[in-house]
């Protein structure tokens, strides 16, 4: 099987609020075609406008090279020798960030190929799924007053989700703020569903230490990235102060990235999202370090829904670990992209995928609809 072709789709809605710290307002998708008639379908998380770019651009030289022209003509077999091929391709602008995101797209793609060509679920390709379903957390963005919280978390909880995360919006702005809309988080969703809450980079370490032990009360499952990804000194001296779960990693790319942010930040829950960090390929790797580590690894996803079956596939095989992030943002590529939306079953849970490969099917019509021509 040769790969023909590689398609960068940007998708973006007419009224993109780029105010508003919200990944699901546009995104990319990645197409591969082979000469056997299968095609996969992956998606980066990252702008999608940088990531057309890395996957399109012509050859500069032996190591800044686009990676379409590294996959022509490749069998997708051949997934972790294309992965390192293309790092290895783009080492002068790439190694973390964007091109990492764009080889993530690619790697998803052809995992989505190597499951449909052998028919069987990418889940059982990388290794065997450990459950057909999978826990999930109803991801949303933090209102803006106290007063509004109940609003947004009671139907989450009605709906029948075990565990709610709330995150960026107004954290951070005042430690008073915090504390009230934390409590009222608390308050919403009763004392039996897990709450998580994500500060989004916005706390120094001695805040955060402060912070914790004033949000104890409260019975955080994880406070999610309160400092900046790249402050690893602060993520170990805050781990290492506290009790409550700390969680970190959705900026992290590749195995080094994880590893840095395991061992000199001490962190107790990695989240590595799999259309960022460097797909199927580079996730399993996180995953394993995980497992040794015995931390909880839980797939960040906020985007389409494709990368919601990436992770629920990802999570299905990590033997420890059985949650992943759910978007209850209300974007059509959240919601409409799929075909077949995922659904919460009663038990907050949600179903991996079963057919070949990534198990999904894109709706042409709103991928045509919100196409992005430049
Ligand atoms: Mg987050």
């Amino acid at each position: 099987m040769k790969i023909t072709d590689v398609e960068a789709v940007i998708l973006r809605l007419p009224n993109l609020d780029d105010i508003a710290c919200d990944g699901t307002q546009d995104a990319l998708i990645v197409r591969i075609h082979t000469d056997e008639g299968i095609s996969g379908v992956g998606e980066a998380d990252s702008s999608p406008y940088v990531c057309k770019t890395i996957i399109e651009a012509p050859p500069s030289h032996a190591i800044a090279r686009g990676l379409k022209h590294v996959l022509i003509g490749q069998d997708p077999f051949d997934v972790e020798m294309l992965w390192q091929r293309m790092y290895e391709a783009s080492i002068y602008y790439g190694r973390r960030g964007a091109a990492i995101h764009a080889i993530s797209g690619v790697d998803i793609a052809l995992w989505d190929i190597i499951g449909k060509a052998s028919g069987r679920p990418v889940a059982q390709m990388l290794g065997g799924a450990y459950r057909d379903r999978v826990r999930v957390y109803a991801s949303t963005l933090m209102p803006e007053r106290p007063e509004e919280v109940a609003a947004r978390v009671r139907p989450l909880v009605e709906q029948g989700y075990t565990a709610v995360k709330l995150g960026w919006g107004p954290l951070g702005r005042s430690l008073d703020l915090d504390v009230a809309l934390v409590r009222a988080a608390r308050d919403a969703v009763g004392p039996r569903v897990d709450l998580m809450i994500d500060i989004g980079l916005m706390y120094d370490a001695a805040t955060a230490v402060r912070m914790v032990r004033l949000f104890e009360p409260f019975n955080l499952f994880w406070l999610e990235e309160p400092l900046p990804p790249d402050d690893l000194a602060g993520y170990a001296r805050l781990a290492d102060a506290v009790d409550t779960r700390i969680a970190a990693g959705e900026e992290d790319a590749t195995i080094y990235g994880f590893r840095d942010l395991v061992e000199r930040g001490h962190v107790d829950v990695i989240q590595p999202d799999i259309a960022r960090c460097g797909g199927f390929t580079e996730a399993r790797k996180i995953g394993h370090l995980a497992a040794e580590h015995n931390l909880l690894c839980v797939p960040h996803a906020f985007s389409t829904g494709i990368l919601v079956s990436a992770s629920l596939h990802f999570a299905a095989t990590l033997r420890r670990g059985n949650l992943a992030e759910f978007s209850v943002q209300e974007s059509p590529f959240v919601r409409d992209l799929l075909r077949a939306p995922f659904r919460l079953e009663s038990d907050g849970t949600v179903r991996v995928p079963t057919g070949p490969g990534l198990g999904i099917e894109l709706d042409e019509d709103v991928l045509e609809r919100y196409r992005y021509h430049s």
